[in-house]
This record gives C-alpha cells, structure tokens and sequence, in this order.
C-alpha cells in the first residue's frame, strides 16, 4: 500500500467531525499521486457521497467539460475537496468540520506535491486566500515558493450564474500558461522567504 492508499483508508473510516454520521462513504480524492495540478473543492454532495468519488455529478460534469477545454481529462489531474464527507443537503461545511478535516488535505498535498493549486469555490480558496471576495480574485494566481495557487468559482455555481460561467470559462483558458511558467522559478531558495510575502502577479 502506497502512502496515499494508506491515508484514504484512514479518510474512509475517520469519525473526527460530525459528517462522519450522514455519509455513506467518505469521498477522499483521487488522481494521479505525481500530478503537477491539484483541484480543490468543497465537499462531497449526493453523487459523490454514494460513489465515493469527488466531482462524479452535474458539477463534475462541467469540470470535465472544463478540463477538456485545455486538453485534459479528470485522469490527468488530481482531485480533492476540503471536506471529506457529504453536509447534509449540501450544506456549506462548519469551521469545525472543516479543522477536523484539514490535517487530511495538509497531508494529500504533500504527498502529491502538485505544482499548481486550483482552488474551487469560496472555502478551498479560504485556505490560500484568507479574508478574500472570490468574485474580486478569481482568476489571480499567487504563486508561493514553488507552487502557484489559483482561484477560481465553483463550477456547480458557475453552471448556475450565466455571468460566472463565462468567468469561469475564461479562467481555465488561463492554467495552459500557468503550466508553461512553472519551472520559472527561482533556482536559489533563498528567495522564496520574499515569494512567500503572497503577492498576486
Ligand atoms: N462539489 C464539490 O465541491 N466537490 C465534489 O466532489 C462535488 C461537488
Ligand atoms: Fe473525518 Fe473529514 Fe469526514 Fe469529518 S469530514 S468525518 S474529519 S473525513
């Protein structure tokens, strides 16, 4: 068993926040475990909940139609949420549950080292991007030492907002780029403490 293996048997059967009682099965994320391009979203809704699978409904649905937009398909990229298990009725998730899960994120992230973080919706950019309006920074990435984190709106509320769909439709044009300026990094580590002042370019 790989190390990821082993954290989603541990996602599977964790019972440290209050969702761990309506789920059906908990939802922890798949993709490859070297994917350079992680997308984050909230949590699991109906679909996912009986799947166990992220983004397997109508919003992941429209991720695929968005990923393909740019050549890519969900199996090249990996997929998580900030909460492993379905709110009830899709719920926003509690600052609770959200702590209780976060160490499980925190650990996916090392583990797959992704290189450009895709955060989908109001609460995955919560974790980059604190105290900021999605509608003011969508679309922005900040790029951190060697990873760049980039906002963009839910594609479940997208497909509802005529006006963020065409947003959001812009901003995924935008990772091709982002991909292209990875390795345009500094060479020397010592300057990534100056990266890690969070400017937006
Ligand atoms: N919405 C999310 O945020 N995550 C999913 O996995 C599905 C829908
Ligand atoms: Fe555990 Fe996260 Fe599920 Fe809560 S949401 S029970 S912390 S896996």
């Amino acid at each position: 068993m790989s190390e990821l293996d082993d954290l989603y048997a541990e996602i599977r059967s964790c019972q440290k926040c209050a969702l761990a009682q309506g789920r059906t099965n908990a939802v922890p994320g798949e993709g490859p475990a070297d994917s350079d391009i992680m997308f984050i979203g909230e949590g699991p809704g109906f679909h996912e909940d009986r799947q166990g699978r992220p983004f397997v409904g109508a919003a992941g649905k429209y991720l695929e139609e968005l990923l393909a937009k740019i050549g890519l398909t969900r199996e090249d990229v990996y997929i998580a949420n900030v909460v492993k298990c379905r709110p009830p009725g899709n719920r926003d998730p509690l600052p609770e549950e959200i702590d209780a899960c976060r160490p499980y994120l925190d650990r996916q992230i090392e583990l797959v080292r992704p290189r450009l973080i895709v955060t989908l919706g109001r609460f995955s950019m919560q974790r980059y991007f604190p105290g900021a309006s999605i509608s003011r920074i969508h679309g922005q990435p900040k790029r951190v030492g060697k990873v760049i984190y980039y906002p963009m709106f839910h594609p479940a509320a997208a497909l509802h907002q005529p006006r963020w769909r065409s947003l959001v439709e812009e901003d995924i044009l935008k990772i091709p780029e982002l991909l292209a300026k990875l390795d345009e990094l500094p060479e020397d580590e010592s300057v990534a403490p100056q990266a890690e002042q969070l400017s937006l370019f």
